[in-house]
């Protein structure tokens, strides 16, 4: 089964009719378009991020119906393969991202996407590492649900790690699940700072199964090794009692030294961050003070 990009919806739903019926163990091809839903092209520039029609932000191609599924299961994705477009965009969108008091103005670069590579600066590039952002299946609450945040049965979780050769478990909360997917990423850093990764188009081949009563409380990944990154890095850090504004700390600290040391503008530098650099939870029991890191390659800093 393949299913077109043009079969999307903009909210998870427990009412949306299905668009096909999925036996448990089928695998299926599934096109996504990108999180601007085609409202940006190749020859966009940052005038045309306020103008971008938020209704239609985040499309998903779904909902796909679970022949059998009914809650209280688990929904086993095997992600098998997954192609990306030829283009991406890493947005400053006013108003969204972990630094909008720094970043009040929209800020837009165009990668190209080549052999495995998304040149988001021209001479800059990172790597191709296929992931899908969003991924869930309708909540059991009725009526319209937002389709930005994620939740416990998943959707817009932006873990990079969902991704070729990894598996993803979901809970079902509704008769046939209901899966949806969309708003996939050529490239992110954990975090993604600035509130998009390489945002791209994409061909995703799933296998779908199903474990009775087997349902996790959250969403569960087993990752592919292809998502570790191994190159020597450097880590700035945020240190206080609260974990977000640590977060943005290491965040402010990375962009400082990325300035510092390449003489990107700082706008460049948090799209870079936001599509290369990790954050993590390096420490959460000293109290009162934690940890958040922000990892970037030194390999981007020479
Ligand atoms: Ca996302
Ligand atoms: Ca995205």
């Amino acid at each position: 089964m393949h299913i077109k990009r043009t079969e999307t919806h903009n909210a998870w739903d427990r009412d949306l009719a299905p668009i096909a019926v999925i036996a448990p163990g089928d695998e299926i091809t599934v096109e996504t378009t990108d999180a601007g839903d085609g409202q940006l092209t190749p020859g966009s520039t940052a005038a045309d991020v306020p103008g971008l029609d938020f209704s239609r932000i985040n499309p998903v191609t779904g909902p796909f119906e679970i022949e059998g599924a009914r809650p209280g299961d688990a929904l086993v994705i095997d992600i098998l393969d997954m192609s990306v477009g030829s283009w991406g965009w890493t947005a400053c969108i006013p108003g969204f991202g972990l630094l909008t008091e720094e970043f009040p103005d929209p800020h837009l670069r165009v990668s190209t996407i080549a052999d495995d590579r998304a040149e988001l600066l021209p001479g800059l590039s990172v790597p191709v590492v296929p992931m899908i952002g969003t991924i869930g299946v309708a909540p059991p609450e009725p009526g319209p649900h937002s389709i930005v945040p994620p939740r416990r049965w998943g959707g817009n979780l932006d873990i990079r790690h969902i991704g070729p050769g990894a598996r993803l478990v979901l809970p079902v909360g509704v008769d046939g699940a209901l899966l949806s997917l969309g708003d996939a990423h050529a490239a992110m850093g954990d975090g993604e700072v600035c509130g998009t990764g390489v945002e791209t188009d994409a061909t995703v081949r799933l296998r779908i199964g199903l474990q009775r009563d087997a349902a996790p409380k959250t969403p569960v990944v087993e990752t592919d090794p292809r998502t570790h990154r191994t190159g020597a890095a450097l880590a700035t850090t945020g240190v206080g009692p609260d974990l977000m504004v640590a977060a943005a700390e290491a965040t402010r600290a990375l962009i400082t030294e990325i300035v510092n040391r390449t003489g990107l503008a700082a706008a460049d530098a948090y799209l870079l961050a936001s599509v290369a650099a990790d954050l993590k939870i390096s420490e959460v029991v000293d109290v009162p003070n934690w940890v958040v890191s922000a990892h970037l390659e030194l390999a981007y800093l020479t």
